[in-house]
């Protein structure tokens, strides 16, 4: 297990010396041509592993195959299972000239990551620093992200598919590999091939801590409510001004005032408010609405029109409008009526000595997309914390193990 652990953290090393940062306002994919990069070079290393069926396409989307070494018993065919993490990093942070470090046996004192700038990844700040107590930690240097969202993914797969590559005489069936860009601004699953990639079911290497499984995620949309007012010279105003903002204030008002995204958490859904603009002629209102369960979401849908109606019958009919846009439902009802695909991963997990934590997740992935486009799949941890950002570290050990679980869920 030594020789995982080195080539594990190697590959690692390798991938986040790539920028791969995706970029939201570019209407191409992948978003950005950097993610060609290491695209191909991951390619190249797929041919060099020995790998088959190797294909990237036009969208920087790269498949593989790890052929089956064990013939199927009669009557009985293996599932193919599928294995995914993203090519890309936030949006939110630098991830060029990535300079990562090696904290050996981590020992609960703070970590100096930027001498000059003073940057300081303390467990005041990160107690979940104190869950990796002995371990080895990859750390920033504080200038950049570090990029274990996903470029762990992305290693701890390589290197199990490399292993097995290697190890013929352990048997399994057939396995599929894809590295998809652009997960981080909400478009890796929509041009993914499904059919092409022809799994029974899969599993995306992106969650966080090790343990993580997640297969519940928000239903989600996206409101925008815009509101007509009538400006007249407020000297000469009276009974004929309607102010757009002050309706949208209403309208605010209206909402229930603690599901919010800061007063809630496990499976309380929400209404938040990302952007408001104003003047007295009109005024826009942009809401995010999220819920686990599908009949409390529809409700909360529902009570956005109803404000919208309600306001409507207080001032001109028309004042107010409200258009939903779907985003992404919550991908329990695909994935738990085959729950052998959430069990598979458990017992591989408890195999690898690690206790899996089943949470909800307070935001989609592109598995949720990806079951609904019929490819059933959780999300499986990669190791990195404090992702998107300067304080991002991973510890070794839970990389190691991310590749212990997939290596357990092959050979079951
Ligand atoms: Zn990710």
């Amino acid at each position: 297990m030594e020789k995982i652990k080195s080539s594990v953290v190697e590959r690692f090393l390798s991938y986040v010396s790539f920028d791969t940062q995706s970029d939201d306002a570019s209407q191409t994919t992948p978003s950005t041509h950097k993610q060609w990069k290491l695209a191909n070079a991951l390619k190249a290393e797929m041919e060099a592993i020995g790998l088959e069926d190797i294909s990237l396409d036009e969208h920087a989307y790269l498949m593989a195959t790890l052929p089956a070494n064990q013939l199927p018993v009669t009557g009985y065919q293996l599932p193919i299972i599928g294995f995914i993490a993203h090519l890309d990093t936030s949006p939110d942070m630098s991830g060029t000239n990535v300079k990562p470090r090696i904290v050996t046996h981590y020992d609960g004192q703070d970590i100096l990551l930027n001498e000059q700038e003073n940057i300081v990844l303390s467990p005041d700040l990160f107690p979940e620093l104190l869950n990796h107590l002995g371990e080895d930690l990859i750390v920033t240097d504080g200038t950049t992200l570090l990029g274990a969202d996903d470029k762990a993914g992305i290693a701890e797969i390589m290197t199990a598919i490399d292993y097995l590559k290697q190890h013929p005489e352990i048997p399994h069936g057939k396995i599929r590999i894809a590295f998809n860009p652009d997960e981080e601004i909400g478009r890796g699953a929509h041009l993914f091939d499904v059919q092409k990639f022809g799994c029974d079911w899969a599993y995306t290497m992106d969650g966080s801590e090790r343990g993580e499984l997640e297969y519940e995620n928000f239903n989600a949309a996206a409101a925008t409510i815009r509101i007509k007012g009538l400006n007249v010279h407020p000297g000469y105003a009276k009974d004929k001004m309607l102010n757009a903002s002050l309706i949208a204030r209403d309208f605010i008002d209206l909402l229930p005032e603690e599901e919010t995204p800061d007063c809630t958490s496990g499976y309380e859904g929400f209404y938040h408010l990302t952007s408001m603009s104003g003047t007295v002629e009109e005024a826009t209102l942009s809401y995010i609405v999220r819920d686990h369960d599908a009949q409390k979401f529809d409700k909360r849908l529902q009570l956005l029109q109803e404000t919208t109606d309600k306001l409507n019958k207080i001032y001109p009919a028309g004042t107010v409008t409200l258009l939903i846009k779907q985003q992404y439902r919550n991908m329990r009802e695909i994935v738990e009526p085959q729950k052998h695909i959430i069990e598979l991963a458990e017992k591989a997990m408890k195999q690898a000595g690690i206790t899996p934590i089943v949470r909800p997740i307070r935001g989609g992935t592109d598995g949720a997309q990806l079951s609904f486009k019929g490819l059933p799949c959780p999300n499986i941890f990669a190791g990195g914390l404090n992702f998107h950002g300067r304080y991002e570290f991973i510890p070794i050990q839970s990389m190691e193990a991310a590749v212990q679980v997939i290596i357990n869920i092959i050979t079951q």
